[in-house]
């Protein structure tokens, strides 16, 4: 493919104009033939940075993922696109697996999917090792590591390629940053020298909220009323609710199905075909559901019950809205959850882990309680840091709060600590000020103090949530322990004694807190987007494969809100490539214009993806500010890089993305000497590509690839009409900085 660039590629097999932040300059790394690690969250766009690639070698790209059913479905998207790409697995038969191996030995197989297991086998070892290979993909890397939440030992077997394909490049790529993991993929995977690409792990079309657990079922009810019809998982702790809710919902009219690691797994399957094929909208499902799924337009996760850690609860909440448009996270938090999971930590034999589970839990509940950003402590959590006011995506930046007189309600608070002897935790002063008819009020002859029942007026979680404000006044202290017992500081005895005021904020009840963000969404056509989907479904079933394998939500928006009459103007809707335009473009445009005929519409001009245009502010999230802040001290790249606890290539290309954002940077104290400059500026300019190895093969190794990804920067930095006067800086052709921008 003479003169394809990487962005020729995008459109014409993937449909899109831009590229997701970081995708382009993990394709250049690829190109340039150098190892790679990519961390990025789920939909992130990970397998592009493998896919476009693929395209663009000549050989064969394989890839390793751990799921068979995903296998599936991104190779039937595949092929949706126009590539040739196949897969091997045990759901094939030996005569399907003869026919994959000879297209892939005879060159026509582009993309080869494999399950790392076959690597143990002798003879399919012989086999890859006959191939034309020109790269090795190994998705969701995290598996070869223990250390990890998804250890699977047949990832070990990966460490062969080195041996059986010595030479050929490797990326890994997983959406699991956590620093130990990383290193073991390295290690595992025996990757040298890889560049480290770590994106924001901001999702910045989902928003979350807890919500107190209270008529949590009508509460539901209400949520999946807003998402009617639409995808959406419950997650459950116990499997025997998962059942119980399912039917439930049924029976109020949203079809719901369980899944549980105890059903048979021919209903696991099925369940999951029927959720991914859009039969069935809403699965109640405990954490065993998830992994096998790739479905790109789940819009809500909701946590029916407290989630075991934030590792968890990220990755859970992760499957929602992949394909970039807005979904909700709800969490129902109640402390009867936490001492149900803290039962069951108790019960864990190893030290170690009874200790490590308990912090987590802590950390979880932590998470709900907290007052602030929801969104900041989750990017906090993973070392990120987050410096803006208001996310405008979670409940706490959502909620408009209103200030109350809480001096009563403290007073009545702090005397039932004091009156049960500062010797119990929340949950038993809560009973006493409710007047609760326990066990152990009775026995402790509670119910005889003057503060029993003194509290009518509010539920359980408002008084145990009045505690925690009281907590956080220093008005109350809780001891730390098993049993975190309740004592009335000497703050709290001076509010008493002096009668003084307290104001405390509590949300606003007319507003509600749970809408997504700002919703930045085309406003499409309802029903004529119903009237695509229809079609989507239709196209699917006749082919066997996913709707989303057809168009995903984004096109169908789009459809809906430009009506495109031509081919031409179709052929702009993002996820609309060559082949898709042909294969599909008569159904839709048929649909799309006789609606505009009917309502007398007409086409609107110009389509721009919303999600194309929403990405800058995630791009230039607040780890690049960072990474900038610190460059500007005139700090080299390593120092920089050392400072943060990142790679040179990471702070590398977050210097990269600030340029192409817009952003100036003083490049002058990490640039080379002026002569240098001038050499591989004018190397630049006689390859007429943006790319580094072909401008290293003209330099030679007295250069290196750092040093020409700077000068490549401060190039693309000072393009015409910014020329600036530092030195080594001299104007070049137009065209070049173009195809440099491109690259
Ligand atoms: P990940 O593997 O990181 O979870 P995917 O590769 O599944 O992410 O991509 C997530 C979604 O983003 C998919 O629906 C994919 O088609 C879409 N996508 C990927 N790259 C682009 C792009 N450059 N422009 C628009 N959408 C993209
Ligand atoms: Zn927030």
């Amino acid at each position: 493919m003479p003169q394809t660039t990487p962005l020729d590629l995008l459109k014409t097999y993937f449909g899109y104009d831009r590229f997701l932040p970081l995708q382009k300059e993990i394709i250049a790394n690829v190109l340039d033939g150098r190892e790679t690690l990519v961390l990025m969250p789920t939909g992130g766009g990970k397998s592009l940075c493998y896919q476009l690639p693929a395209l663009h070698l000549d050989g064969l790209t394989l890839v390793v993922s751990p799921l068979i059913a995903l296998m599936k479905d991104q190779v039937d998207g595949l092929r949706a696109n126009g590539i040739e790409a196949d897969f091997i697995n045990s759901s094939l038969s030996q005569s399907e697996v003869s026919e994959v191996r000879a297209r892939s030995l005879n060159g026509k197989t582009k993309i080869l999917y494999l399950a790392p297991e076959r690597l143990a086998v002798s003879g399919f070892r012989h086999f890859l090792s006959n191939l034309n290979v020109s790269l090795i993909a190994v998705d969701e890397a995290h598996c070869i590591s223990e250390w990890g939440h998804d250890f699977r030992p047949d990832y070990r077997n990966l460490k062969s390629f080195r041996t059986l394909l010595p030479g050929v490049p490797m990326i890994a790529l997983t959406a699991t940053a956590t620093e130990k993991v990383r290193q073991d993929i390295v290690e595992q995977l025996g990757l040298r020298q890889p560049e480290t690409f770590l994106a924001s792990f901001d999702r910045p079309n989902l928003s979350y909220a807890v919500r107190p657990k209270m008529r949590s079922f009508d509460a539901l009810l209400d949520l999946l009323e807003t998402h009617k019809g639409e995808p959406a998982i419950v997650y459950r702790f116990s499997r025997k609710d998962t059942e119980s809710l399912a039917a439930n919902l049924s029976t109020e009219g949203f079809p719901a199905l369980p899944y549980h690691a105890g059903l048979d797994s021919s209903v696991r399957r099925t369940t999951q075909e029927r959720f991914i094929n859009d039969e069935v909208p809403v699965i109640i499902a405990t954490i065993a559901f998830g992994m096998g799924i790739d479905k790109p337009d789940i819009r809500l996760v909701v946590h029916f019950d407290l989630p075991k850690s934030i590792e968890g609860y990220f990755q859970e909440t992760g499957r929602a809205g992949r394909d970039g448009l807005p979904a909700e996270c709800v969490l129902f938090f109640s402390h009867h959850d936490r001492m149900n999971q803290e039962f069951f930590i108790k019960k864990i034999e190893d030290g170690q882990e009874r200790e490590t589970a308990g912090r987590k839990l802590d950390q979880m509940i932590e998470f709900c309680e907290v007052r602030t950003c929801r969104r900041r402590y989750l990017l906090g959590y993973f070392g990120e840091s987050w410096d803006k006011e208001s996310c405008g995506g979670c409940d706490i930046c959502l909620t408009v709060r209103e200030e109350f007189d809480a001096t009563q309600i403290a007073q009545k608070v702090l005397s039932a600590v004091i009156r049960t002897g500062q010797r119990f935790g929340s949950k038993h002063v809560t009973d006493v000020l409710r007047g609760a008819n326990t066990k152990k009020v009775r026995e402790l002859g509670h119910d005889r103090l003057s503060v029993y029942g003194i509290v009518r007026d509010l539920g359980v979680e408002e008084i145990r949530h009045t505690i925690g404000l009281l907590v956080g006044k220093d008005l109350l202290a809780k001891e730390a322990g098993d049993y975190p017992t309740l004592a009335v500081t000497s703050e709290g005895r001076n509010f008493l004694n002096r009668r003084e005021n307290l104001t405390l904020t509590r949300p606003k009840p007319e507003v509600d807190g749970s809408a997504g963000r700002d919703s930045d969404q085309l406003d499409y056509d309802r029903a004529l987007f119903e009237q695509l989907r229809t079609l989507r479904k239709e196209i699917a079933d006749t082919r066997g494969v996913p709707p989303f394998v057809v168009f995903g939500d984004v096109s169908l928006q789009q459809m809906a809100y430009y009506f495109p009459q031509s081919n031409e103007s179709f052929s702009r809707i993002s996820g609309v490539g060559t082949t898709k335009l042909q294969e599909f473009g008569d159904s839709f445009l048929r649909v799309v214009r006789d609606y505009a005929h009917k309502n007398g519409l007409a086409e609107r001009s110009a389509p721009v993806s919303r999600r194309e245009r929403r990405r800058p502010a995630r791009n230039l999230g607040a780890t690049y500010h960072e990474t900038k802040r610190l460059f500007e001290q005139q700090r080299s790249i390593a120092d920089v890089a050392d400072l943060r606890g990142l790679n040179w290539g990471t702070i590398a290309s977050h210097l990269e993305q600030l340029v192409e954002a817009g952003e100036t940077l003083d490049l002058s104290h990490v640039l080379p000497s002026p002569d240098r400059v001038s050499a591989i500026e004018a190397a630049f300019k006689s390859t007429g590509s943006g790319l580094l190895s072909p401008i290293r093969e003209l330099l030679g190794d007295g250069y290196s690839y750092e040093e020409l990804r700077l000068v490549r920067m401060h190039l693309r930095q000072s393009d015409g009409e910014r020329l600036s006067t530092r030195p080594g800086n001299q104007r070049v052709g137009g065209d070049l900085y173009g195809e440099l921008r491109r690259a």
